[in-house]
């Protein structure tokens, strides 16, 4: 695949790792209720890790920066990491914290209860994102979500901006941003519920996607790409703002669709694709992680990429 590819480009994501404990009940427990299950099954999951899993797989020469616990959940989802060829020397093992886990209850319709214990992910410092300065200003690109310490992903975004390196920031689960934070980030890609939790606008209307992209994109952002599930995602510079439709799949599973997105839009803008392109190229890896099952294994590889996209 590498002389298909040619030189592989480096990205590094920042974020958190967890152990999804899933399992499936006809209704959801009400407090102090039990609910005899279905099936249980156990996945590494966690926004960082998903992208980038998601990266490796789109094509990326992938570095992750992140802490784990010293406990089978750990060592479980660094194995995961190394088998999709994620580059794992700034993994760190906490020896205090255990790995995070999500334990998930699905109702038979979909809908779900999440409860996230981040242990390890929490104690993501500064001075772990210092030991990877390095590696980070020599990234083509540096990928975050906010599962991570605030000073964490600030550290990041301030050493990638000062080296000159594009940062590609997915702000979920959402939560308010500085200013100062925003300046230093190149392209944010929030969801419908969390363009409107950052902006404070409800997106009804088309209209007030333009508006809502217009507001992200004056505290200093070139781009914003809203995900809109399967409508696909609305991209906006200054320049130009258009809707990038989703690609028709039968769809099973929609976690880590939006991870899958990010990791892959980094790989395409880390090679240079244009921004249009690079949303096209996300969308298409991101209809293929919601026809399997589960978080990292639903990840698609690039020749699956490239099919669809063709
Ligand atoms: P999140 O999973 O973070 O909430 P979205 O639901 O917006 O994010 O989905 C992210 C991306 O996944 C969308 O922009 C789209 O490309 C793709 N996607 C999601 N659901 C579907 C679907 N049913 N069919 C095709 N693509 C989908």
């Amino acid at each position: 695949m590498i002389e298909v590819l040619g030189k592989r480009k480096k990205i590094v994501v920042i974020g958190s790792s967890n152990t999804d404990m899933v399992v499936r009940t006809p209704a959801l427990p009400r407090p102090g209720e039990t609910v005899l299950g279905g099936e249980f099954f156990m996945a590494p999951g966690g926004k960082g890790a998903n992208q980038a899993v998601a990266a490796a797989r789109a094509g990326g020469e992938v570095h992750f920066v992140a802490r784990i616990g010293d406990d089978i959940f750990g060592r479980r989802s660094r194995d995961g990491f190394v088998g999709a060829g994620v580059h794992v020397e700034h993994v760190v093992v906490d020896e205090d914290r255990p790995s995070g886990v999500a334990l998930i209850i699905v109702e038979a319709d979909g809908e779900n209860c999440i409860a996230v214990a981040p242990g390890a992910n929490a104690a993501l410092t500064a001075a772990d994102i210092r030991k990877a300065k390095g590696l980070i200003a020599s990234a083509d690109i540096v990928l975050m979500q906010l599962e991570s310490p605030q000073e964490a992903v600030e550290e990041a975004a301030g050493i990638a901006s000062s080296a000159g390196v594009p940062v590609v920031l997915n702000p979920a689960p959402a939560r308010a941003l500085g200013d100062d934070l925003l300046k230093r980030v190149t392209c944010l890609t929030p969801n419908e519920t969390e363009a409107e939790i950052l902006t404070g606008i409800t997106l009804i209307k088309n209209t007030d996607l333009a508006k809502a992209a217009e507001a992200l994109l004056a505290k200093g952002l070139e781009a914003v790409l809203i995900t809109l599930g399967p409508k696909g995602a609305y991209v906006a510079t200054r320049e130009r703002k258009a809707m990038v439709p989703a690609f028709q799949v039968i769809t099973v599973d929609t976690t880590a669709a939006g991870d899958a997105f990010n990791g892959a839009l980094a790989v395409a803008l880390a090679e240079k694709k244009p921004l249009f392109e690079a949303a096209r190229f996300a969308n298409a890896a991101a209809a293929l992680a919601t026809t399997k099952m589960g978080a990292q294994p639903s990840l698609a590889a690039r020749p699956e990429i490239e099919k669809l996209l063709a």
